[in-house]
């Protein structure tokens, strides 16, 4: 049986490569050149859509142990990034056009793949991994669409900054739900409180900060000009955008105190801005309303003007942009097929993974579950103290009412038991000790007999 791998980006070469390794049949179909994304410039396969650099290399970053565990399970795309890398200091930057060369060869003199430049404009009803990505074509995301049902498609990032809860000061913002509704002992909360003076300030800085300017095809669907999408962004406009809007638009809008009292003052302060926690752990807080386009260096600066942010780590920082990517929590199970459709897989951007070497990642075991698929193996789920298991493991589970697309950060791995008495440094050091033993366990596990997914190592 053959397998289909639809969008030959970093999330469809790599699902082809380990799909053919593993003996299966793939078609590889990629659009470009014949048709454009507006954001790709090249008909490369693989193409590095903005930066160069696929995020930190060192070995106690998230980012840098995604990679770790993407060459300890055979990655192509690392393999080529590794073969192109550029000196930048602890991150892992390349040469595009060598990138997408190396891996394009290697695709293209493989005997089990075949490619092919078209576009694909329905799903198709034999096993195929769908990693089309944020532009994924008109056609195609309206088959998906038909496919998944209206609510579970969506066609933009609207994603608010993320800070570690350690740095928010407790001595200035306080916890409490609006209208103390559903709350525990402290509230689900953490309100950061303005006077008007602070309120005032922070709003002028707000509005006069850099933005990264829109490019056509986002401005389009950020500003609602492209017919019938405005009502989806209303309620996703960025913060700054509502700040413009008059003196009071957000105090009325994602700042309202109503319901909210200072307990150290007995007063319902100006203005609130409201914390809410992100991951399990509860170590991650999202700002609450705070989808921008600021740069990220104004993020940092305009918003530890917040009361209570003023020493903020942020985990992430807000962004808005076209990015189709579909309801993974309620779709997809932990192999990354449709429960709908178990021959039908999905990765990178569009499963709602982050960032390149995320979409590398999703790609891998996409691909890899999909040769499983048709050979009736058993699928790779990887275990959750892995970044690649922890990821899948986010974007499959996640509260479906604020999902967003999710990147490789350390706040998605369970925690070890005794956490609170080690640092930060040494927590991470752990993370990584654990994560790369418990991977090759796994893939150990999975090494022998019929069943043999990977070579044996060690
Ligand atoms: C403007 C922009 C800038 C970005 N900058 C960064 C960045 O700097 N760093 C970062 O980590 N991430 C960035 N991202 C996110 C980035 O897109 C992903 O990290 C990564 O490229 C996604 O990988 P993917 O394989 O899911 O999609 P892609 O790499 O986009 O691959 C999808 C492929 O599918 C093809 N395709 C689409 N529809 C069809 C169809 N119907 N039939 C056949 N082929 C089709 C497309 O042409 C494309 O080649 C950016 C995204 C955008 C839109």
């Amino acid at each position: 049986m053959k397998l289909s791998v639809i969008g030959g980006g970093l999330a469809g070469c790599e699902a082809a490569w380990q799909a053919a390794e593993r003996g299966i049949e793939v078609e590889l179909f990629e659009m470009r050149p014949n048709q454009t994304t507006g954001a790709h410039r090249t008909g490369n396969l693989a193409e590095l859509v903005c930066s160069n650099s696929l995020g930190s290399n060192l070995p106690n970053r998230a980012s840098g142990l995604l990679k770790a565990e993407l060459r300890q399970l055979g990655s192509l795309l690392i393999a080529c990034a590794d073969a192109s890398s550029l000196p930048a200091g602890g991150a892992l930057a390349v040469d595009r056009e060598r990138f997408s060369n190396c891996v394009e060869q290697q695709l293209a003199t493989h005997p089990n793949i075949t490619i092919y430049r078209e576009e694909v404009q329905a799903i198709p009803n034999s096993p195929a991994v769908l990693a089309t990505g944020p532009l994924t074509s008109p056609s195609l995301s309206h088959a998906l669409q038909t496919f998944t049902g209206e609510d579970h498609l969506f066609f933009y990032d609207a994603i608010a900054p993320i800070v570690d809860f350690e740095s928010v000061d407790l001595n200035i913002a306080f916890r409490g739900n609006r209208y103390q509704i559903g709350q525990g002992d402290e509230g689900d909360y953490i309100n950061c409180p303005f006077d008007k003076n602070g309120y005032d300030a922070f709003r002028e800085a707000l509005i006069t900060a850099h933005r990264i300017p829109l490019r056509k095809f986002e401005n389009e669907i950020v500003t609602g000009v492209d017919a019938g999408k405005e009502a989806y962004f209303q309620g996703c406009q960025p913060v700054e955008v509502i700040a413009e809007q008059g003196e009071k638009a957000l105090a009325f809008g994602p700042l309202r105190p109503v319901g909210l009292f200072d307990p150290r003052t007995g007063r319902r302060p100006y203005a609130v801005v409201q914390l809410r926690q992100d991951n399990l752990a509860g170590d991650l807080y999202n700002l609450v309303g705070f989808q921008t386009n600021l740069t990220f260096s104004e993020q940092a600066r305009v918003f530890r003007m917040i009361p209570g942010l003023e020493n903020a780590s942020f985990e992430r920082y807000g962004q808005m942009h076209r990015n189709a990517f579909i309801a993974a929590p309620k779709l997809l199970n932990e192999s990354l097929a449709f429960n709908q459709r178990p021959g039908l897989f999905v990765a990178g951007q569009l499963a709602g993974i982050e960032g390149y070497a995320g979409n590398i990642a999703s790609g891998l075991i996409a691909g890899i579950n999909a040769a499983c698929y048709i050979t009736e193996k058993t699928p790779v789920v990887l275990p959750v103290t892995t970044m690649t298991g922890a990821l899948i493991n986010y974007i499959t589970h996640a509260d479906l009412k604020d999902f967003q697309p999710m990147k490789a950060i350390f706040g998605l791995l369970p925690k070890p038991g005794d956490d609170k008495r080690r640092s930060k440094r040494e927590r991470f050091e752990l993370y990584c000790e654990r994560a790369l033993t418990d991977l090759e366990s796994f893939k150990n596990s999975r090494s022998t007999g019929d069943d043999r997914l990977f070579p044996v190592t060690g």
